[in-house]
């Protein structure tokens, strides 16, 4: 499919939802889907679905349901159900993405920065649909989009470590292979610029949706962060990777990397916690090829 035709294609399916009766349709199918428990899967008749949007002529219904199928409703024979896009614009539309666009959240403490050479705070924000976790003194950055939602609906004053949470969640998706716009596949590397003359500060992974095209960064350390050993490493030494501790210092744990092969190039990842050392191998595409205490 070319990209004009797919152009068009879109343009027809989200035209296709712009109307309000067609939206009450496909929030009522939502209501029923969640209505009650174990009822996910049963298809809502045509009489009870037009009962539950409230319109009267049944033809003038018809026709706007016949606008969702088969993009957005899946027309079974016993019934209606969302399909997937029917349920991500439901989804969409909770979380705030396409209204709700004047959310923030001013800059709140999260901790110190965990490069031992800083004295700096690690602050969380959120504006414009991105979540920045940054600190105040040095460059340490993490930028992710993220919707409304995370701050409206989530308590960030109450508990900072939402957003920590929300960016190690979207790492992992990203780690794991899945592009966290489109789903598509992701292949890791390491950046270009870390193989031009070694350095120990650290090393930067590309990820790169083969699909979308979206990128993210990542310090090595990120896509061994649950490798189970390095899970292990840091249980025994009461440290629970969940909480999002990358970015901030903890006496609990501490991790380096550098590159120490070119070719083939190798990344080494060195955590310690608890008194104990490991070391993580990585190769040119972030997959392990060795750990161990030495
Ligand atoms: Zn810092
Ligand atoms: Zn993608």
């Amino acid at each position: 499919m070319s990209e004009t035709d797919s152009d068009s294609t879109l343009d027809e399916v989200f035209g296709a939802v712009a109307d309000e009766t067609r939206l009450a349709i496909l929030r009522a199918l939502w209501e029923e889907r969640t209505a009650g428990e174990g009822r996910d899967h049963e298809p809502v008749s045509f009489s009870a679905l037009r009962e539950a949007v409230g319109v009267r002529d049944s033809g003038r219904f018809n026709y706007h349901l016949d606008q969702l199928v088969p993009n957005f409703v899946h027309d079974a024979e016993d019934g209606y159900r969302l399909t997937y896009a029917g349920r991500r614009i439901i989804g969409a539309a909770v979380s705030g993405a396409y209204t709700d666009t004047g959310t923030e959240l001013a800059a709140t403490p999260v901790g110190s920065c965990s490069d031992p050479e800083c004295d700096g705070e690690i602050a969380a924000r959120y504006g414009a649909g991105t979540v920045s976790v940054e600190c105040d003194t040095c460059d340490a950055e993490s930028v992710i989009s993220a919707p409304p939602i995370l701050v409206g609906a989530h308590d960030p004053a109450e508990d900072p470590d939402v957003l920590d949470r929300f960016v190690l969640t979207v790492i992992q998706k990203t780690v794991r292979g899945f592009c966290r716009l489109c789903s598509g596949p992701m292949e890791a590397r390491v950046a270009r610029g870390e193989l031009d003359g070694w350095h120990d500060e650290g090393v930067t992974v590309v990820h790169e949706c083969q699909e979308c095209g979206s990128t993210s960064y990542t310090p090595a350390v990120a896509t061994v962060i649950d490798h189970p050993a390095v899970v292990s490493l840091l249980h025994d030494a009461g440290v629970d990777y969940r909480d999002g501790l990358l970015w901030r210092e903890t006496s609990a744990f501490d991790w380096e990397e550098s590159v120490v092969g070119e070719d083939p190039v190798r990344v080494a990842v060195t955590i310690r916690a608890g008194g104990e050392e490991l070391v993580v191998t990585l190769d040119e595409t972030l997959d392990v090829v060795d750990y161990g205490d030495e």
